[in-house]
């Protein structure tokens, strides 16, 4: 226990005192923006906050009794795939080593944000089945689900949606924009908890995220075409999608242009100039931005290569690339690899 106690002391420290917490989430300029849009917009639109919030004008016992009951069914739908998948899938090569995957401690800022997001999903739910149910360019019927606006229509809602997430994940990453919103989330350098790691983000990175994917949700309506059971298969497939990508489990999926990997977004948390789409890697060839998965362990690295026959990551000398090391991660403000946790 003193070993363990001594190296915990040796990553860096993350302030989840309330001043910090306050700092982070008040005296932010990414909130006050955020705050200004979304009031701006409550303005233009004569919507209140009430509205905004409770759009199906639920009394306030059914508007927390329908919280509890969303965050019972999307927990269990998302870490209940995670529990019942997770034993047949294979570990990410990254997690097979002899060394532990460090994962920090959940702090208060931590559960904060948790608490916050839990309510934004709530809100944006909301929203989008008010949406769902009375929007005039969305097909409802049973009967009216065609190619287009079925299959088709969940094709282009991913492609949208990360045509527009992917530069604004990377806009997230300049400098001079990263602490303020985005670098909470990249506390954990080998993400492995699921939802807990999937949603510890900034509010505002939740409520930015949630917008794209209302704002694709339209494009595509307006477009192509879109029936209620194509908007029902993306929310699920980027629900899972999201907790698989905070998992230590290999997950890949390619089909037409889709190219979802866990892979993918490790090397985000790893080396994170990388990889900023999650599910057409496409958008990172086009920025340039795109990186190979590298495991850092030489045999399993090149019984990839060999069976995948086109790999080309060169292995690493050891699990952790030079990139990944706890030294350099530490001098950049990351937490990473660490010894002897859980
Ligand atoms: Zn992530
Ligand atoms: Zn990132």
């Amino acid at each position: 226990m003193g070993e363990a106690t001594s190296k915990d002391r040796a990553q860096p420290r993350y302030d989840s005192s309330l001043p910090a917490l306050v700092e982070q989430l008040l005296l932010n300029p990414a909130s006050v923006l955020t705050a200004a849009v979304v009031f701006g917009l409550c303005r233009s639109r004569q919507t209140s906050f009430t509205e905004l919030v409770n759009p199906w004008d639920l009394p306030l016992l059914w508007w927390v009794a329908a919280y509890a009951l969303l965050r019972v069914a999307l927990l269990g739908f998302v870490d209940g795939s995670v529990w019942v998948l997770g034993p047949l899938l294979p570990p990410l090569p990254s997690r097979t080593g002899p060394k532990p995957v460090f994962q920090h401690r959940i702090n208060a800022m931590d559960v904060t944000y948790l608490t916050i997001n839990s309510a934004i999903e709530y809100v944006f739910t909301q929203q989008i089945l008010h949406l769902l149910w009375h929007a005039p360019f969305i097909v409802r019927l049973p009967a009216g689900l065609g190619l287009l606006n079925g299959p088709v229509a969940f094709w282009l809602l991913l492609v949208v949606d990360d045509s527009m997430y992917a530069p604004t994940h990377r806009f997230m990453h300049l400098p001079a924009v990263y602490r303020y919103v985005h670098k909470h989330h990249h506390r954990n350098t080998f993400p492995a908890r699921g939802y807990i790691d999937a949603a510890n983000e900034h509010p505002v990175e939740q409520i930015v995220a949630l917008s794209l994917h209302w704002v694709a949700v339209h494009i595509v309506a307006l477009s192509a075409g879109l029936h209620v059971a194509a908007v029902g298969a993306h929310f699920g497939f980027k629900a899972l999608g999201a907790c698989f990508n905070h998992t230590g489990y290999d997950v890949q999926l390619r089909f037409l242009g889709i190219d979802y990997s866990v892979r993918a977004h490790e090397t985000h948390h790893r080396k994170p100039n990388t990889n900023f789409a999650q599910y057409v890697m496409f958008w990172d060839r086009l920025m340039g931005t795109y990186r190979n998965y590298e495991s850092g362990q030489p045999k399993l690295a090149a019984a990839v290569e060999a069976s995948a026959g086109q790999g080309q990551s060169k292995p690493e000398p050891d699990r952790l690339p030079a990139w990944a090391d706890p030294a350099v991660e530490a001098s950049a403000g990351h937490i990473c690899e660490g010894p002897g946790t859980d």
